[in-house]
């Protein structure tokens, strides 16, 4: 089956032809590790695990590398601002050392919470130093770069087709947007640092000796150099959401095809933004996010998060709301229980590759992962007549993309502590004989999709199936 994805390059579906047969190489963007990763960002993780998933689900071979952003992303895409690690190091009162760790390992509770795989590479930003201060030797050899007072800059006058990611007049806009924080000595408002210098008298927490002295990479730089060591000087994928078209990957672009002369990345895959209600906006500099940790203590599964991600098509932006998770939330555990209950009908499964769900599924997946469909499509398959076993072993098949523990018992201790506490409040008014307020109660829960049954064992709850 051809499996076709939308590539930002050329605007248009295309069919995946890798450059290896069998084979994909993919670069995603990882965190800038001076703060927790809020549930947006884990959007598009959940995206990109999508897109790992989907294609050893056709049978690829995949190489992920995923870099971790420890040093060099400024507080503004315009080369100025601070770097955010030493903004996180003041604000946690630790080191920048000690906030990129202690950040790194919040991030991937959280990364595994979303049952997203482990990447195969993992590449801090600051063991490149010396790749990415190679790049740069490249870059200036070839004549793409100019010294200033703060730093080494990219020249993207020098590259005809800069800016083609994102389109000319979007570049063009940008420029003059630009222009209004502008560094004045720099030749073009679009060119970028590829070395920033430690500011003089400034001791930074994160500086190293390079040929043009004491100071630290550029953003962009990372990224491209961590690809090309892992992957090679062109590569099948790279991802990022949408916000790093216009800026990020269009300099990884130039700085790579500067200094290679080929083509830097096949296919460029952006979802979008996860946004919220009031504001649109959720960003890790504005504060005030939602993370991961945030859905456990209220207490969701995170799986209901992932689930919830599904119920957009990657290339649409999403809106978050509480209503829709806790209908996710319910969803899942109906799913849970709708396989709970197959496993007792049929003890073994059986997969149909020949069955029309099977075959829906797997069109799905390869329409630019229309998950939305995908999810359809299992519904269909669990309401339909087929036998149990096949049921059965269509969902376990479905989910090794899906990836939401369908077949984990559904959750016993699943609801929200508030609610809990109601279940146990009726209990103690059961015992005291105090129907009127027991009954009263019941109605609560019943209100807000929890069914109360009591049994000699005691008072037992589910879930209202949605
Ligand atoms: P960061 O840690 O800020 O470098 O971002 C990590 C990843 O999350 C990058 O691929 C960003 O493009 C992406 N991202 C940032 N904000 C959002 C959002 N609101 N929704 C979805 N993805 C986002
Ligand atoms: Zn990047």
């Amino acid at each position: 089956m051809d499996f076709q994805l939308y590539n930002t390059l050329t605007r248009q579906k295309e069919i995946f032809k890798p450059i290896k047969e069998g084979e994909a190489g993919i670069y995603t963007c990882g965190p800038t590790v001076y703060h927790y990763a809020h549930i947006g960002n884990i959007r598009t993780y959940i995206f990109e695990d999508v897109l790992v998933r989907t294609l050893k689900f056709f049978g690829f071979r995949v190489k992920r590398v995923m870099n971790i952003t420890d040093v060099g992303h400024l507080t503004s895409d315009g080369d100025t601002g601070e770097d955010k690690m030493e903004v996180g190091a003041r604000r946690e009162g630790k080191s920048a050392w000690d906030v990129a760790k202690f950040f790194t390992e919040a991030f991937f509770r959280d990364y595994k919470a979303a049952n997203c795989l482990m990447p195969d590479v993992l590449c801090p930003a600051t063991d490149y130093i010396k790749e990415m201060i190679d790049l740069v030797l490249v870059l200036e050899r070839k004549g793409f770069t100019y010294r200033i007072g703060d730093g080494i800059y990219f020249d993207t006058a020098k590259l005809p087709d800069y800016g083609k990611l994102a389109g000319k007049s979007h570049i063009e806009g940008i420029q003059e947007g630009a222009r209004v924080e502008v560094n004045a000595e720099k030749r073009n408002p679009v060119d970028f640092s590829v070395w920033k210098f430690s500011a003089p008298g400034e001791q930074r927490q994160m500086e190293w000796d390079s040929p043009w002295g004491k100071g630290f990479p550029g953003w962009h730089l990372e990224c491209s150099a961590m690809a090309m060591k892992h992957l090679g000087e062109t590569m099948d994928m790279h991802c990022g959401a949408e916000d790093a078209v216009a800026v990020h990957h269009t300099n990884e672009i130039a700085q790579s095809e500067a200094a290679t002369g080929k083509p830097f990345v096949h296919y460029w895959l952006h979802p979008r933004f996860l946004i919220m209600g009031e504001t649109g906006k959720m960003s890790k500099s504005a504060g005030g996010f939602l993370t991961v940790q945030t859905l456990v203590e209220k207490g969701y599964d995170p799986l209901a998060y992932r689930y919830f991600c599904f119920s957009a098509h990657y290339r649409k932006q999403l809106e978050f709301s509480w209503e829709s998770m806790d209908t996710s939330a319910k969803t899942l555990e109906a799913l849970r229980g709708m396989v709970a209950k197959l496993k007792e009908e049929a003890p073994s499964p059986s997969l149909n590759k020949a069955s029309d769900f099977y075959k829906q599924f797997s069109e799905a997946l390869a329409d630019d992962f229309n998950m939305p469909q995908a999810v359809a499509v299992l519904w269909g398959a669990l309401r339909s007549s087929l036998p149990a076993a096949e049921k059965l072993g269509f969902a376990l098949e479905a989910d090794k993309v899906l990836a939401l523990d369908l077949d984990r018992a559904p959750a016993v201790e699943a609801l929200p502590p508030e609610l809990m506490a109601l279940v146990k409040e009726r209990e103690a008014a059961r015992k005291a004989k105090d129907f009127k307020r027991s009954d009263e109660l019941r109605k609560a829960l019943s209100d807000k999709g929890v069914l109360i049954e009591d049994t000699s064992k005691g008072t037992k709850w589910k879930l209202a199936r949605g």
